[in-house]
């Protein structure tokens, strides 16, 4: 069980792994966490951050569990913050606005396979717990939840009411001193409670760092290459234009709004992304010289023409989904 010697938040219990690497790309299902960095500038964010450890060289600051109803038009997030429990669409969880400016760093994490089947019961459990308010004390079992502790508890009575996650000894300490962080002590005089230093808790690090999550890679927003001029925007999984929603070894085409004039990943993403529905490109079939399809893997643009021919980029050779013409109708407006 638990060591006797006292645990700083997170022990070294795992070595730190570059978990980080997603040549692949993912999408995100029911069930996965996604970890956030708090932009700089935040002070309960940075607060957090001097005091735990995170997977990678990531310092996460929150953590909520994806719910997708039904279909992947709609990806919500179920999340403990202030000053409740709440569904929030995805957009509304990835692009909240520190106060130093900035969006947070989220980085998608899945449970382990053994663990998959908890899943729908976690989420029925985490709808029940909608509105329960924020636990400002950080302490467990008294009706009120913060970030992790909704997953921890949700995770566990999915479980038949064994834990999934270990919990650990809560510190509040600055990293090696025995100093009370500044930033803790005036947060919890503030709230008008005490410090519980040394409780059972678990922290966004510490359940990013647990043996039963598999971190699965950061969502960025663009992707460039070097040498190209090009840009694909969504809620990207990898550099080749892969997202959330479509991550198949051959979703590597971005398709071009013709009000925005941008390349976007999908067509959910630029609805996420942008204050317009994506506008379809008007394609004449025997005018071939427009290029208004960029191809993932080589960053160079091509005709509709060029695209639909084979459905391999005629550049680099890489091949791209067939299936994505059942939806051509989003992307192209065909004209005679
Ligand atoms: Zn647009
Ligand atoms: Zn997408
Ligand atoms: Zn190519």
């Amino acid at each position: 069980m638990y060591s006797t010697k006292r645990l700083k938040f997170l022990a070294l219990f795992f070595l730190l792994i570059p978990y980080f690497a997603s040549p692949q790309g993912f999408e995100l299902h029911n069930g996965d966490l996604i970890f956030q960095q708090a932009c700089s500038g935040e002070s309960v964010g940075n607060a957090i951050k001097n005091v735990t450890q995170s997977a990678g060289s990531y310092q996460f600051t929150h953590v909520g569990v994806v719910y997708i109803p039904d279909g992947k038009d709609s990806i919500f997030v179920i999340e403990a913050t202030i000053p409740e429990v709440r569904v929030v669409s995805l957009k509304e969880y990835l692009f909240k606005k520190g106060s130093g400016g900035c969006y947070p760093v989220s980085v998608a994490g899945r449970v382990k396979p053994a663990y998959q089947h908890c899943i729908p019961a976690a989420l029925q459990e985490a709808l029940k717990l909608v509105g329960k308010s924020y636990d400002y004390g950080f302490v467990l079992n008294n009706d009120k939840y913060y970030c992790s502790e909704l997953i921890y508890d949700i995770f566990m009575n999915a479980n038949q009411g064994k834990p999934v996650f270990e919990l650990n000894k809560m510190t509040f300490r600055q990293k090696d001193s025995d100093q009370t962080d500044d930033n803790w002590i005036r947060y919890f005089s503030e709230k008008g409670l005490g410090i519980p230093e040394g409780e059972w808790g678990i922290n966004p690090g510490a359940m990013s760092r647990s043996k039963v999550i598999d971190m699965l890679g950061e969502i960025h927003y663009s992707a460039t290459r070097r040498g190209s001029s090009n840009t694909i925007y969504g809620l990207l999984t990898d550099s080749l234009g892969r997202c959330v929603h479509y991550a198949s070894e051959k979703d590597i085409v971005a398709n071009k709004c013709f009000v925005c004039k941008k390349y976007y990943a999908c067509y959910q993403c630029h609805n996420l992304c942008e204050n317009h529905l994506l506008s379809p490109w008007p394609v004449h079939l025997n005018d071939s010289s427009q290029k208004i399809v960029l191809c993932g893997n080589c960053f160079r643009e091509i005709s509709y023409q060029a695209y639909s021919r084979d459905y391999v980029c005629p550049l680099c050779r890489k091949d791209f989904n067939p299936k994505c013409a059942l939806h051509k109708e989003i992307y192209f407006m065909f004209e005679r």
